[in-house]
């Protein structure tokens, strides 16, 4: 079966749970590399440098788009956040599933260039619910939380163009889930040429040994 990694966009709501999930994920399995974004967005409280994003200055920001550095970039609630190349490129060729975490343009641009990428949409099952996350987690000033919601009423029209919607209700079944439907995505017939052509050679091979 297919061994090459595939590339992944997971895409949501603010405060839909793609964080969360993507912690969850990387926990409980070893076939994943979550790509590491550049942003102009300060640190939230907890937040490495590195390890959440590539913490930038504006102008070190627009040298990596000036170097041609990110494989896409876009300006999400007045910052700028974009992918850098090098680890996609890397991780991809040590075989590993690389997921992007990132916004909607972002997901358009990547999947434009790479035809192949699975896109996953991530919801919170209602609207109340999104609130709820989103000032629960408490990261965001009530007035940076009405701009993210907005944005979501944006980002919703995107939806159908997404190959999957996740329903992030309970966090572990939804994790469980995610990794079946990267799984299923290996399974695709298209995805699996090589291995039709070898297992149809093997199988000449052994019924001439037999003298059939
Ligand atoms: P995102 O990365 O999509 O902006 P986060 O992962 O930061 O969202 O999650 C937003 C808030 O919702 C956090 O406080 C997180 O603990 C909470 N959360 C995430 N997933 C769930 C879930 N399945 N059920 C309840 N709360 C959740
Ligand atoms: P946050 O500030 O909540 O971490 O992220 C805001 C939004 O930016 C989220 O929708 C997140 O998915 C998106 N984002 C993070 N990294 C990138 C990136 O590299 N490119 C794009 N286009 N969006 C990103």
């Amino acid at each position: 079966m297919e061994k090459k990694g595939l590339l992944l966009v997971v895409s949501g709501f603010s405060g839909a749970g793609k964080g969360t999930l993507m912690k969850e994920l990387l926990d409980h399995y070893d076939n994943y590399a979550l790509s590491v974004s550049a942003t102009t967005r300060a640190p939230r409280e907890g937040e490495l440098y590195g390890r959440e994003y590539f913490f930038l200055k504006r102008e070190e920001f627009l040298r990596l788009i000036e170097e041609d550095a990110l494989y896409e970039y876009a300006e999400y609630a007045g910052n700028y956040y974009g992918t850098p190349r090098q680890y996609v490129d890397e991780k991809l060729a040590e075989g590993l599933d690389v997921i992007l975490e990132i916004e909607v343009q972002g997901a358009e641009k990547i999947k434009k260039q790479f035809p192949d990428t699975v896109l996953i949409f991530v919801t919170p099952p209602s609207a109340d619910e999104l609130k709820r996350r989103l000032v629960g987690r408490g990261t965001e000033t009530a007035e940076k939380i009405d701009k993210r919601l907005k944005r979501a009423v944006e980002e919703a029209k995107y939806m159908p163009f997404y190959d999957y919607i996740l329903v992030n209700d309970d966090l572990a079944e939804s994790t469980v889930r995610l990794h079946d439907i990267i799984s299923s995505e290996h399974a695709v017939s298209a995805r699996n040429r090589d291995f039709i052509l070898q297992i149809t050679d093997e199988l000449k091979i052994v019924t001439n040994e037999k003298g059939e």
